[in-house]
């Protein structure tokens, strides 16, 4: 072979061995960046996910304030979950112990009443209330309690009210929970969050808050 042709033949194989490289190259760098986005994805999942708990906590803890001040005028009592004309969120409101909009419709109610991820999930509006409190504290539509402060037993126990349970035809959350017909729907990574009757707020993982949809969270 010519000096010359197989200079050629030898400089077209480094060519192919360079375009090769890159092609190796960049599938290695696109590699990286799909590893890099699903990494970043699921860390803007995570802290978007802890963000909505901290603000779900912090509503709780102020409808806690809230309920304090109420039992403080009402003989030491929580407000039913319906007294014939308003559930425990619409009294509280009515009554001036929380800012909102104290119609009984589903949307404007109040921001601090709904929780951001259970609106996330459900897809209800920015001032849809989520929040539910428990039969056994106020009772249901047709047989109302006002249970006592003073007759919870275990009160950092008992829960008072919490992340709700969404009716998806109307498009808004009941106004009261149990453990077994109206669940809490877990919309924190699996968890509820709940106000005690000691006033805490708390976060209970999966189903810790339901024994058989009875245990020592929805007793007195
Ligand atoms: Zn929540």
């Amino acid at each position: 072979m010519k000096p010359a042709a197989n200079f050629r033949k030898h400089s077209a194989r480094k060519r192919i061995a360079v375009i090769a490289f890159t092609l190796v190259e960049l599938l290695v760098a696109i590699a990286i960046l799909a590893i890099l986005l699903v990494l970043l994805s699921s860390a803007l999942k995570a802290a978007r996910g802890a963000a909505h708990g901290a603000v779900c906590l912090r509503n709780l803890n102020q409808l806690g304030l809230a309920l304090t001040a109420y039992c403080g005028e009402n003989n030491d009592r929580f407000p039913s979950n319906w007294d014939g004309t308003r559930n425990w969120s619409g009294r509280l409101i009515v009554d001036h112990f929380l800012e909102g909009n104290p119609s009984e419709s589903a949307a404007g109610r109040s921001p601090t009443l709904g929780c951001p991820a259970q609106r996330l999930v459900s897809g209800v509006g920015p001032d849809v209330k989520t929040y539910g409190q428990s039969e056994v504290i106020g009772g249901t539509v047709g047989k109302p309690l006002t249970t006592a402060r003073s007759a919870l037993r275990n009160p950092s126990q008992t829960i008072i009210l919490g992340d709700g349970h969404f009716y998806a035809p109307g498009k808004y959350y009941a106004g009261h929970i149990n453990g077994s017909t109206t669940p809490p729907d877990k919309d924190h990574q699996g968890a509820s969050n709940f106000l005690m009757g000691d006033g805490h707020a708390e976060r209970i993982e999966n189903n810790g808050w339901l024994p058989g949809g009875s245990g020592q969270y929805w007793a007195k």
